[in-house]
This record gives C-alpha cells, structure tokens and sequence, in this order.
C-alpha cells in the first residue's frame, strides 16, 4: 500500500507551491493547495480524517496540473499523491456509471471506434455543428453540460483507420507514432500534419494499429484496474516493435506524460521488477513529437516563413514535467512571429474528466482567467502542443469573444513545409 505519510513529511511547509496552485487561484483556501492537500491525506492514513464527501470533494478538485511538483524545493509528487487518493474515494464510494461506460470505451477500441462513428452521424441531433465542423455547440442543457458549450467533434474517420500501418520513406530512419484519443477520434488533423511533416524529412511511419488509450482519464479519476489493464497492453505492445523503431512520438502532452512518467510510478508502487525492466525498455524512445523534431531533426532549417503571429500556451504535461519550453518556440519561430502572452505556463484549466464534467464551475473560472490573457495578445492563432488544452482554450475564447484560431504546433509546421 502506498504510505502517504511517505511524502507528506518531507513537506517542510514553505509555501512555495501555493501562488501558482491553479486550483488554489480558484478556490483559495489551504484544504485545496498542495500544502494541504498533503496534510489531510495524512490525516486519512493516521485515521484523524475520514473518506468522506468532503475528502472526496477536495481531492477531485486538483486540476494535476504539476505546477507544484515542478516548484517544489523537494519535488514531491502531489500529482501522485492526488491520483492515489482518489483511488481511495474510487474504493469507497465507486465510480460514477458514466465514468465506466468512458473507460469501458478506454479498454475497448472496437467499442470506441463504434460510438465516434455514431457519434459522427448523430451529433447535429443533439449537437449544432459549427461553420469549421470542428467542434459542436450544445443545444440544449444536460446533467453536466451547459447549453452552449463547444466540445470536439466526431471525425468521419479516425487517424488509425485513415493511414496504412506502414508509411515508408527513404528506410534509413523510422519512427512510431501514439496518437492519442482526442487526436485519434476528433482533431484528426494533428496526426495528419505529423503525417505530412515525417514524409517530408523521408522518414519511415509505423502506425501501430492496437495502440490502446495511454490511461489517463482512468488513472486520474482513480480507476487502477483500467489503468494497470491499458499499462499492461501497450507495454506488451510497445515491446513488439521497440527495437525496431528509434522512437514513439505522441503529439498530446497527456498521453506523453503518462506514457513517459505516470507509468512509471504506477509500476514502481504497484507492479513488480519484471514489469519495470520491460517499461524502462520502451520509456526512453517516448518523445513529444515538437521535442523530437527540435532535437533530432533539421526540420527547423526546412521551414518557410508566414507572415502570421502566434501565442504559444504552454501545456503542463509537456512544460511543468518535462520543462519542454524551448523546442516548440524554436520551431514555430521559424514560421511565425511569436507574441508571448503574460502567463504562457498559467495552466488552461482543463483538469480532466471530473472537473470537466461534475466540476465544469472550476475549469470555468481558470478558463476564463486563460483566454481573457490570450484575448489581449496581438496574435492570429493560439497554440499549444495538447488537445486537451485546445478543448479548454476553444471553448472560452467563444466564451470571452475572441476570435483567434487554435492550431497543434504540428499543423503550423506543416502548413510551412508546403
Ligand atoms: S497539481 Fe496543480 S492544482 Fe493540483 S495541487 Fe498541484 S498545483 Fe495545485
Ligand atoms: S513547495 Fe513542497 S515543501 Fe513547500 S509547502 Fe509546497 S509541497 Fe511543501
């Protein structure tokens, strides 16, 4: 059993953590800081604090966004601390059905393949497709959804049905891509312009077909059984054609991240050596694909200039865990002026499944915070390497006005190689 008391006291209580705290900037209280957050959840070991809706109401507030891992004097995990606590509440009170039927689509690509395709043909019913037919605007107010809220749409085809396995290019170099769910069932063009762009560097594409969901929405809302099941078959997975490929390129922050650090820590505290010898086979060829072009390629040579300006937002799963700031910069700067916004590493707000559903008041409030700083950026697009956060973004800079389109930086790159 994972000991929390572990971490909480090496906490040495500076405070650091605390002005950054997105969920602490909406809900400014010491319960919802990283500081306290670690306190009560060693209260609920030493049995002084009990799982109760309160608990389960403050932990499902953090929006995990590693500002205060990234901060913190000690680097304490508090992301970790977080997802094992809402394990606890997962344990106690069970997880909502509609979460499960999510994460039953999470373990099952046949059945999520399925939903988005009648999702695709159904969504005008509920749904008012906007003019770019990249996102729905609902009509009408359901438990949990606004009226008038922008979410991503359907795509006729998925990125993994839309590509052959195989891409080939000159042969001397090869790489495989993860997709990611959003990318794969609604902002397909993220994976398009990636397409585009290693065709254009003559690199060989494998698109592996049975990628499964990394695991994050389960993961974050506490579900370890999903999570160790996805953990366990991409790995197996992944192990079939690591040696054959120089790395595995994910386009989302998120799945990245999970990829790349939360498993990690999932298989150190929950699985055995075995496991981890195989991970640790496949963890150092994960990549952020703006990462891997910067460092590995002479893409950046190769790049036509726009005359367009751009405000990059910096996605917390790339910036505050992997401290990957410079790359995108470098690249798009070769095509477009670069007008940085006041607050590029301010979190957008989107905070996953829970808070985007039963806690929408919260990803409002830092939402707004967010698009009303890009609103006063003279710029034509806003960027970031992340579909959750282009979910987060588009969706208030409707709300705030704002008329700026949101671009992945591979679509900017790809548009510049033509
Ligand atoms: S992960 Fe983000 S929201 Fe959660 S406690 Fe840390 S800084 Fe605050
Ligand atoms: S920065 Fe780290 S050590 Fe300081 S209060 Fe926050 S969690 Fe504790």
């Amino acid at each position: 059993m994972f000991k929390f008391s572990e971490i909480s006291d090496m906490c040495i209580k500076c405070g650091k953590c605390i002005p950054g705290c997105t969920i602490h900037r909406v809900n400014p209280d010491e319960a919802t800081s990283p500081r306290g957050f670690l306190d009560i959840l060693k209260g609920v070991e030493e049995g002084d604090i009990q799982i109760d809706k309160t608990f389960k109401d403050t932990v499902e507030s953090c929006f995990l966004c590693n500002q205060c891992v990234e901060i913190c004097p000690n680097s304490l995990p508090t992301d970790f601390m977080i997802e094992n606590a809402r394990n606890l509440v997962a344990k106690k009170f069970g997880i909502a059905w509609w979460k499960r039927a999510f994460f039953f689509l999470l373990r099952h690509r046949w059945a999520y393949d399925l939903i988005a395709k009648l999702g695709f043909y159904f969504q005008s019913c509920g749904f008012k497709i906007e003019e770019n037919k990249k996102s729905i605007r609902s009509r009408f107010s359901l438990p949990m959804l606004e009226k008038g809220r922008l979410l991503p749409a359907f795509r006729k085809k998925t990125f993994l049905k839309k590509y052959p396995e195989e891409i080939k290019g000159s042969g001397k170099r090869r790489v495989a891509i993860f997709i990611g769910c959003l990318a794969n069932y609604n902002y397909t063009e993220v994976g398009d312009a990636l397409v585009k762009i290693l065709k254009f560097l003559d690199i060989d594409i494998f698109i592996p077909k049975k990628q499964a969901c990394c695991g994050a929405p389960a993961y974050f809302t506490g579900d370890f059984e999903t999570t160790e099941y996805l953990i366990r078959k991409n790995i197996a997975y992944f192990e079939s054609f690591i040696d054959e490929v120089e790395a595995i390129l994910v386009p989302e922050a998120t799945c990245m991240a999970m990829l790349r650090k939360d498993y990690e820590e999932y298989i150190k505290h929950y699985m055995d050596e075995e496991w981890l010898k195989r991970y640790k086979k496949i963890q150092g060829k994960i990549f952020s694909t703006t990462e891997w072009l910067y460092k590995y390629t002479n893409l950046r040579e190769k790049l036509n200039k726009k005359n367009l300006t751009l405000t990059y937002h910096d996605a917390c799963h790339c910036a505050k865990v992997f401290s990957i700031r410079k790359e995108p910069r470098e690249l798009l700067k070769k095509v477009v002026k670069i007008e940085e916004m006041e607050d590029s590493n301010l979190c957008c707000g989107f905070g996953g499944i829970t808070i985007q559903s039963e806690k929408f008041h919260l990803a409002r409030k830092e939402g707004l915070i967010k698009a009303e700083m890009i609103k006063k950026v003279n710029a034509d697009i806003v960027s970031a390497e992340c579909s959750a956060c282009r979910m987060q973004i588009t969706e208030h800079l409707d709300k705030v006005g704002d008329n700026k389109l949101f671009k992945h930086p591979l679509e900017i790159i790809a548009e510049a190689i033509e």
